[in-house]
């Protein structure tokens, strides 16, 4: 084996060396992307269920998204669409509504 031989020998071994290297700090970042990605994604339903959980909580409570209380609920009859309902909110001027009318009514 000549001087030049084990150069190149010695070249092709930092090379292969080189490359292992460079693939294992490519996977290496894609191991991370994946937990960075994974991360956001379990973060996002979090923050879904919390909103979920908050509109439920809202809901049982039974006041709006102002934070205003809702007016007593009761059967009967809507004044806006004259239809019969199980949940009629009886509001504080005398009338009633359904909650598709009063929500419609007081959405604006
Ligand atoms: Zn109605």
């Amino acid at each position: 084996m000549s001087l030049e031989d084990a150069f190149i020998t010695i070249f092709r071994q930092i090379a292969s060396g080189f490359w292992s290297a460079i693939w294992f700090l490519v996977g290496l970042l894609g191991c991370i992307a994946l937990v960075l990605v994974i991360i956001s994604l379990l973060r996002l339903s979090k923050r879904r269920t919390q909103i979920a959980l908050e509109r439920r909580r809202r809901e049982k409570l039974e006041i709006t998204l102002d934070g205003a209380p809702l007016p007593p609920l009761a059967r009967g009859l809507c004044d806006n669409c004259h239809e019969f309902f199980d949940k009629i909110y009886f509001l504080p001027a005398g009338s009633k509504l359904c909650p598709t009318c009063y929500r419609a009514l007081h959405a604006t």
